[in-house]
């Protein structure tokens, strides 16, 4: 295969590679790269509505602590028993044999509740139901806080696992009759924490800002408290971890989600990576089949022109030969004439050849034939045209040649080839050749391609007829 052919196939290869380039580029510009951050984008917010209804729903579990607290607290007999007692009108015995009992009720019927301390308007103690309650509580129940239901974390309670509330005992009048300190179980809180805490997404309740005290999920692991604890003395995290917060409305809490981003966007990455290799997979299918298609078609092509330059060519010397010559005269003419420009024939032959033969043998006129054909070709130009015009005839087309050059020209030919060795098997042959010169200057009427080779036929003639080795101008 030629070079041409060569050069073409690598075209190709080049071609077909750019554009998979292309697409695969494209692809991940315009194609990938924004579906990746809309992916992300959702997941993203995926975390917020999640964190939402997270809080949403623990409000109604502390929602529910606190309708307990009040029920307990505003039970309309034993409020009337107080009111009695504080009128004086029952003793304080009494008043405890009878609103001890039903407390003690209210106790039994709801398992998250686990001790009652009835407190007076004043602060003392009346009585209590259920699990022990401290007296530092109390501390807490200000006067302030009692216009509402107040939640004590379990953390300013010094005791785990329970959640105290403060709850206010009103009369008819709405006039202060006395307080409650309720324990309430936080089993409901954790549990929900616990079960809303799916890996990568951890949920913790930060109920003290200040001194960072949080609740977490009983399962989540040492990186995912760093980076909570992190983001609540700094308000940055490890890069690794997304952190969002949501406040709750009744407490002045709030919820946190601490998100493995790694973990979290982990199946957009992997799924992306799978496309990816996809598309790349595809194009290097369409690459490889676009390159085994046209692998045969180039082939044929490339045979296709070694035939051409066979049919073109003279197969002893390699030059052109007759009847491509005719053809390559006809184009050099018409150019020729299009632009006005000067064109020369050199027709020659080579003296007494027969002799040659004769004496050496024809294997020594071959060679001659070959080696006089490598002359000629180191002694033209790419642009002119060299042919074995017959047996031992041959024809350079000069374009753009004025009549002296080319005088000149077939003049250091002749001189050339006489001066050369010629060689076969070790003898050394000397030959001289006899030119015929055709000449249209590019001005006045144009020959025609037979009256060109005539004119340079019959100057050869002439050449020969002088004695040979000589130029003739026809
Ligand atoms: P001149 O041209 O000077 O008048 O004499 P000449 O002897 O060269 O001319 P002639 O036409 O009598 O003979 C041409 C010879 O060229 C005859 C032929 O054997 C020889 N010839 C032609 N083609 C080939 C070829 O391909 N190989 C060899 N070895 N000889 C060839
Ligand atoms: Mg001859
Ligand atoms: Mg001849």
């Amino acid at each position: 295969m030629n070079t041409t052919h060569r050069s073409q196939i690598y075209n190709i290869y080049v071609v077909v590679g750019l554009s998979s380039l292309l697409l695969i580029s494209s692809f991940y510009l315009f194609g990938m790269r924004p579906l990746t951050g809309y992916l992300r984008a959702t997941h993203t917010e995926s975390i917020d509505l999640a964190l939402q209804n997270s809080v949403g729903r623990l409000q109604a579990i502390l929602h529910n602590h606190k309708d307990l607290a009040r029920q307990a607290a505003s039970r309309t007999a034993i409020r009337h028993q107080q009111v009695a007692f504080l009128r004086g009108e029952i003793t304080h015995e009494a008043l405890v044999a009878f609103s001890q009992r039903k407390l003690a009720d209210a106790l039994h019927a709801n398992d998250a509740l686990r001790a009652i301390a009835r407190h007076g308007p004043d602060g003392e103690r009346l009585f209590s139901v259920g699990v022990p309650v401290p007296m530092s509580l109390t501390a807490y129940c200000d006067a302030e806080t009692l216009k509402r239901v107040r939640m004590i974390p379990t953390e300013q309670a010094e005791r785990t696992g329970e959640l105290v509330y403060c709850s206010p005992i009103v009369d008819d009048d709405q006039a202060l009759i006395g307080f409650d300190v309720l324990i309430i179980s936080d089993q409901a809180v954790q549990r929900f924490i616990d079960e809303q805490s799916r890996p990568p997404n951890t949920l913790a309740l930060i109920f003290d800002e200040r001194e960072i005290k949080y609740w977490p999920n009983q399962s989540a692991d040492d990186q995912a408290h760093a980076a909570l604890r992190d983001f609540l003395a700094s308000r940055s995290t490890a890069p690794r971890f997304v952190i969002r917060q949501q406040p709750l409305e009744v407490h002045a809490w709030s919820l946190v989600s601490i998100v493995d981003a790694e973990q979290f966007f982990a199946p957009i990455d992997r799924q992306t990576l799978i496309l990816l290799a996809t598309v790349l997979g595809t194009t290097m299918v369409i690459y490889l089949l676009t390159v085994l298609a046209l692998r045969p078609i180039i082939s044929t092509l490339a045979r296709e022109e070694q035939l051409l330059v066979l049919l073109r060519s003279d197969g002893l010397t390699g030059l052109y030969n007759h009847a491509y010559m005719q053809e390559l005269i006809d184009a050099e003419l018409e150019r020729a004439i299009r632009y006005q420009h000067p064109l020369m024939l050199v027709l020659f032959d080579i003296d007494h050849f027969k002799a040659l033969n004769d004496q050496h043998g024809h294997q020594a006129g071959d060679q001659v034939l070959m080696q006089l054909a490598d002359l000629c070709q180191r002694f033209t130009r790419t642009s002119d045209a060299l042919a074995r015009y017959g047996g031992e005839e041959f024809l350079i087309i000069l374009p753009e040649t004025r009549r002296t050059q080319g005088q000149q020209f077939a003049e250091r030919l002749r001189h050339e080839i006489a001066q050369a060795p010629f060689t076969y098997a070790e003898i050394s042959l000397r030959i001289t050749v006899s030119i015929g010169l055709a000449h249209w200057d590019g001005c006045g009427e144009a020959p025609t391609k037979a009256e060109l080779i005539r004119v340079a036929d019959r100057a050869l003639y002439q050449s020969k007829e002088q004695g040979r080795n000589r130029v003739t101008l026809g």
